[in-house]
């Protein structure tokens, strides 16, 4: 068997700071990188043109950094089960490395290939390297041992715990390449150029609201922590503020450690001269704890994925209504807050963290559609679409997820009252309201007429009436329980 490691990227993207990569480099200088596209993680219904064109341009910046580095980036298509085990064998590698991931589908693929390479006699991961989460779901446990479903004391622990920070890996610019003779025996066994995102199906012509690769994560971590963290507390909540990090495509893939991100953090903490601006970085640290609850939870409770928590949620009578679901999806309800919201989403590929809020409020407790409509569509179109903030948002909103408060309704003309106050985020993406009276464009007072002359629909559902139906389908289905 040769010195030969093959390491397996995942939602790691990177080279820095890189938890099972490190133990790879530590036990051979011949380490090459590899990336699977998985055809069925790329031909599910789920995916997003925008996501896709992200990664792949990560992807080709890994590529140039392993280069630099002295070796290379593999890229295989197929089914991960069955062309790794056959790529590592072929090779004849010592050891197929990775990091691990809590995802249900990702779980059991990895136990798939452990067996798989177990049999070829092939090394794999020993230990489970949590690489994209501060702390393993095992360590965060309450008092009696079981495990937090509630955000605030799962948070009290887990911000008390030690933190490990980020380590250069030691050795990474002097790796090993593959031979001649073993490029050709992985071009023989499924490796392929890096595609574009249109050579896989998908295509994005917009802009990315972050430019793929580390670099630009780093910059855009530093630039952040540098100013808008000192004021994220109250800005984060403005829509139509640049007052949130959009580091959430480069923590999904893994393009920026977490460790480096909660490092900053704690520099940030450091710097800060007043009892406020380090309230305003906590909050921000207090969001990457909710990325980490929810990790924690699909880990848990896998059945997350595929409905309710709450069993006043499992078998709601939600509506089927296919005209109301593709006026949301168009951002064409006649609610401006959460038309403005959808038609950022269609656009960038992005949407603010309180729009999200109001929208799936909005899907769910004024439509009365089943959340996992609106979870699936977030999954289409969302560049940093992630299962488990994904799934733990809309469980949030829908009321139906671990949360102490039930039924939680939001008003979409308060809403917008209170986070865009000068209508100015209404304005950006609706633009046929522009001209509209700020009032009317937060209220959503806008006569029949008025509507009618700019083509702007007429609110597709009564706020009020539909509040009241869902109290009542509500009440029901907790006195079945
Ligand atoms: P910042 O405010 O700068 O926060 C920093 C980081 O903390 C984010 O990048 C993200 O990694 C994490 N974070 C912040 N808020 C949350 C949260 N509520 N839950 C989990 N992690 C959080 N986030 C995703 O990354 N992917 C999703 O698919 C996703 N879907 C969502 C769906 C709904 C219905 C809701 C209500 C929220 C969803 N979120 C999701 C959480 C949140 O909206 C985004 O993480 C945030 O808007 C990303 O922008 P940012 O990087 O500027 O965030």
């Amino acid at each position: 068997m040769s010195n030969l490691i093959l390491f397996w990227h995942r939602r790691d993207l990177r080279l820095a700071d890189n938890t099972g990569l490190a133990k790879a480099i530590a036990k051979s200088s011949k380490v090459v990188g590899l990336f699977c596209l998985d055809p069925n993680i790329l031909k599910a219904d789920d995916v997003a043109s925008v996501r896709v064109t992200y990664m792949i341009g990560c992807l080709r910046s890994l590529q140039e950094k392993y280069t630099q580095a002295g070796s290379q980036l593999l890229i295989l298509y197929g089914k991960p089960t069955e062309s790794i085990p056959k790529l590592a064998s072929a090779l004849n590698a010592r050891a197929v490395l990775w990091n691990w991931d809590v995802e249900p589908y990702s779980q059991e693929r990895d136990r798939t290939v452990i067996d798989a390479l177990k049999e070829k006699g092939i090394e794999y991961p020993e230990s489970k390297n949590w690489d994209q989460l501060l702390h393993a779901p095992e360590d965060i446990r309450s008092g009696s041992g079981g495990v937090y479903t509630v955000y605030t004391p799962f948070w009290r622990n887990w911000s008390q715990k030690p933190k490990v920070f980020p380590q250069d890996i030691e050795n990474l610019a002097s790796l090993e390449n593959l031979t001649e003779v073993e490029q050709e025996i992985a071009q023989q066994n499924g490796t392929v150029e890096l595609p574009s995102a249109k050579d896989l199906g998908y295509e994005w012509e917009g802009e990315l609201i972050i430019a793929p690769g580390e670099i630009a994560a780093q910059e855009q971590l530093e630039e952040f922590c540098y100013s808008a963290i000192n004021e994220y507390q109250e800005q984060r909540n403005f829509p139509a503020v640049p007052g949130t990090s959009l580091l959430s495509p480069a923590l999904k893939f893994g393009v920026i450690s977490i460790r480096t991100v909660w490092e900053a953090t704690v520099e940030a903490l450091e710097n800060s001269r007043s009892d406020e601006t380090k309230a305003n970085i906590e909050t921000w640290q207090k969001e990457i704890a909710w990325r980490e609850f929810y990790q924690h939870a699909m880990y848990n409770f896998p059945e997350l994925a595929s409905g309710a928590y709450r069993d006043t949620f499992k078998n709601f009578p939600w509506e089927s209504n296919e005209k109301h679901f593709q006026a949301w999806c168009e951002g064409k309800t006649g609610y401006p807050i959460v038309d403005a919201a959808m038609r950022q989403l269609n656009e960038t590929g992005w949407m603010h963290n309180r729009c999200r809020m109001i929208v799936a409020s909005f899907l769910t407790k004024d439509l009365l559609l089943n959340p996992q409509w609106g979870e699936k569509y977030f999954m289409q179109r969302l560049i940093d679409g992630d299962l488990s903030a994904n799934n733990g948002g809309w469980q949030w909103s829908a009321s139906s997820g671990m949360d102490p408060k039930p039924v939680r309704i939001f008003n979409p003309a308060s809403q917008a009252q209170k986070f865009d106050p000068e209508g100015e985020y209404i304005r950006q993406w609706v633009s046929e309201l522009r001209s509209f009276d700020t009032r009317c464009l937060l209220t959503g007072n806008i006569t029949p007429l008025e509507r009618q002359a700019v083509s702007y629909p007429e609110p597709i559902v009564d706020h009020k009436v539909q509040q009241r139906l869902f109290k009542g389908l509500y009440k029901q289905q907790k006195e079945l329980i």
